[in-house]
């Protein structure tokens, strides 16, 4: 059933404890983690402790739960960072780079970035 936790998953295993993280930021809905292979100095995933695969489905299916990560990333952005700027980014699919298939933003702070992104 959409949302319920999958045995699979390496990011519903981090919302049960199962797997260890270094945790930020946890919300009724969200948590907020430290990447393993930070590409910046600031470089955090926020996600849904329910399951969708990715930040599509979550928007489709559950709106304001979509809403709930982009306020955490938000808040996450500005306890770890300051009020620098930051950016978020929502790899989508296989094609764009996505490796775990738990709906997930990073947020990333701490240096410049280019534009268009690679
Ligand atoms: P994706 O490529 O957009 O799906 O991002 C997945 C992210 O999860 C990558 O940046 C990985 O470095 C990160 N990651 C993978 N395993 C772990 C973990 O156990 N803890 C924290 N981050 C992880």
């Amino acid at each position: 059933m959409a949302g319920e936790p999958q045995a699979d998953c390496l990011f519903c295993k981090i919302v049960k404890g199962e797997v260890p993280a270094t945790v930020v930021k946890e919300t009724q809905t969200t948590l907020a983690f430290q990447d393993i292979n930070p590409q910046a100095p600031v470089h955090v995933l926020v996600i849904p402790k329910a399951h969708y695969p990715d930040a599509a489905a979550l928007a489709a299916a559950e709106p304001l739960l979509a809403a709930d990560v982009l306020k955490t990333a938000g808040e996450v952005a500005l306890q770890e960072n300051g009020d620098k700027g930051f950016r978020i980014v929502f790899n989508t699919g296989a094609g764009a780079g996505q490796t775990v298939f738990h709906a997930h933003a990073h947020v990333l702070g701490g240096r410049g970035f280019n534009w268009p992104p690679g």
